[in-house]
This record gives C-alpha cells, structure tokens and sequence, in this order.
C-alpha cells in the first residue's frame, strides 16, 4: 500500500505542511502496512528549518532515499516526503517496527544536545495522534528509533525521553480517525461548539470555554486551557462556586459571572460587537505570511505588495514594522498566537489574521 493520505493527515495538526514533488510514488516499494511510529532525529546541521530535506528525500552515499516518510522541520512544518517504504529503521527488534510496517518521521535536531523548541515537539506529538487515530495504531507502538534498533545501543535518536513523549501524544486531541478520544478528563460524551452568552457546563467546547477556563487558572486551579469542558473544568467550576458562595452546580451561567467579573474576568476572546466587521485576509485561500522559504503560498515580504500588511501584522504582535517577515517577526506571532489560543506556527493564516484584526 502507498500511504497516500500522509499529507491530509499531516494538515490536521494545523502546522505548515510541505508536499515535495513526487511524494505519492516516492518509496523503495510499497508499504506492507502501517503499525507503528518510528521517531527519529536527523543529526543535521545547526542553522535552518530543516537542512537535511535533500538527504532524507534522496538518501546519501551508501543509504538509497527515501529515508524517512515525513520530516520535521524545527519550527514544525511538516515535509511529506515518501508514501512508499523508506530506508530508516534499519535491523529492529520486530517486523512491526521494520521499514514495511513503521511510519517513519525524522526530525531536525543536531543530537548534540540541541533544545527542542516549544512548536516542534508539539507538531511531533500531534502528527503522531493523527496518524494513531487514522491508521488505528496504538499509541505504545509510537516508538524511538533508539527502543526498537538492534542490536541494543545501535542508535541514539530521537535525544528526548520517548516514555514523556508518548504521555503527549495521548494527551493531544486527535482531529480525524476513527478511535475515541477523550479530552478535558472526560470521556463517554460529543463535545459540541457553544456560542457567547449561553451558559457553559459539561460537554461544551470552543472559545468561551477557553475564557472561562484561563480565569480558573488565574484562580488558582490547575487545568488545561484547551477550550474542553470537562470533569476537571466542571470541579474548578464548583470550587470557585463555593468560594463565592453561588449554587455550585458545575454551570458557568449569570450569577457565577457576576461573581467572577468582579474578580477580573472577562470574554477576552470574543469577537469585538459593535467594531466594524474586520479586515478580510488579504490573501487567496491557502496562502499565508511567513518567513521566506520556496513555497508560493509563503508571503515574506519579498513582495513589494505584501508589506503593508506585514507592517499591520507586526505592529500588533510588537515586532518591528519594516514589512519583511523574518524570525523575530515570526517569534512575535508565536508569543501572540499562546496568548489567543490558536496555533503557535509563527504563521499568519485567516484564522490568526482574524483574531487579530
Ligand atoms: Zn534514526
């Protein structure tokens, strides 16, 4: 089989992702299956997104490419590269975990102690969710490269602690597949969007949720601002209830936001009423603001025509407007997109611009 669906399954994790040429039929044969994860480390070179794009693609001297089926750039775009058998697990422990049966991803990090940053781990854990979800593995079969290659030792990548690694990759919500997900310490319900103004309670979702919860948090209760809610935001809710003395019926409604108004919360994502409806994204569908690299959907600034707009975008993120999208811009919108609760790609798409204007 030719894992053909590797780059839908990539695009559910919201991170960038790169389709090189020839992907569909890139591979030493076709796969026999799809059973496990093999995380890898490329051991590249220290400076850009991901240098080693040629070598996994092509292979190397000795090593026939493909030699992954994704790669991993540092700031979490996502490169397809193979759907067929790559060269990358090498002899292992089992058949599962052979290059026939093993998705392989190899990810930039030098190996010699590089950090790995905040969006690459993340893009890491959740392209491996998707990919559980989708093909029904289960998340003990997301193994390193150094747990599966024999003999024992041979291999020392991925550098990070693969047991902490797959905690995340259970923690992150899959978006499509088939397996049940549970999420907000909850499971057994369909969390539906609810809109500003309805009271929130169990089984809800989306950003009034998420405002609701980072109050929590500012009160002092340890949970997860992922826009669920919960058993773990039903009990913070009926705590700070208590506190403050309403019914604590787990219901976030009318007397319970009196009562956190005065204790300084507020909507902060809703979408502001009565201003004029917002700029529209300036740009087709698909296509973003980034720093440069090759692709054509990337608007850098290089572009005399986009730079009134990256000025815009870097005055509400505090960068310095000089129009041109480079990495501290980028770290800008990083820092903004934490704080609005969307994706932290360093990208400008629709969905940030529209939070953002
Ligand atoms: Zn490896």
């Amino acid at each position: 089989m030719w894992l053909t669906a590797l780059a839908t399954i990539a695009k559910r994790t919201g991170y960038p992702v790169v389709e090189r040429a020839g992907w569909k039929t890139r591979g030493r044969a076709p796969m026999s299956g799809a059973k496990s994860i093999i995380c890898h480390h490329t051991a590249g070179g220290p400076s850009g997104n991901y240098p080693s794009l040629g070598v996994v693609q092509n292979g190397r001297a000795g090593l026939p490419g493909p030699l992954a089926n994704y790669g991993l750039g540092r700031d979490g775009t996502i490169y397809v590269i193979a759907a067929g058998r790559a060269n990358h697990a090498g002899v292992v422990d089992t058949t599962a975990h052979s290059n026939s049966y093993a998705i392989g991803i190899e990810a930039e990090n030098t190996g010699r102690g590089e950090k790995w940053s905040n969006a690459q781990m993340d893009a890491y854990a959740k392209l491996c969710r998707e990919l559980c979800d989708h093909y029904g593995i289960p998340i003990s079969q997301v193994r390193g490269h150094k747990e599966v290659a024999r003999p024992k030792g041979r291999k020392p990548d991925p550098s990070f602690d693969m047991a902490a690694f797959r905690k995340m990759v259970k923690a992150r919500k899959g978006t499509g597949g088939s397996s049940s997900t549970t999420t907000g310490g909850s499971s057994g319900g369909t969390y539906k969007t609810v809109a500003y103004g309805k009271t929130l309670g169990k089984w809800d979702k989306g950003d009034p949720v998420r405002d609701w919860q980072d109050f929590l948090v500012d009160q002092g209760h340890k949970l997860k601002v992922d826009g669920y809610f919960g058993d773990d935001t039903v009990k913070a809710t009926k705590s700070y209830q208590k506190k403050v003395g309403v019914k604590a019926d787990g219901l976030a409604g009318t007397d319970t936001w009196a009562k956190a108004k005065a204790d300084g919360f507020t909507w902060k994502r809703k979408p502001k009423a009565s201003a004029p409806k917002s700029d529209p994204f300036p740009l087709p569908k698909g296509h973003f603001y980034y720093t440069e690299d090759p692709r054509n959907t990337v608007h850098s600034g290089y572009w005399e025509k986009d730079r009134a707009a990256i000025r815009k975008i870097q005055k509400a993120v505090g960068a310095n407007p000089d129009g041109r999208y480079g990495p501290n811009t980028k770290s800008k919108v990083q820092a903004k997109q934490r704080k609005l609760g969307v994706t932290a790609d360093g990208a400008i798409g629709a969905t940030t611009w529209s939070k953002l204007f």
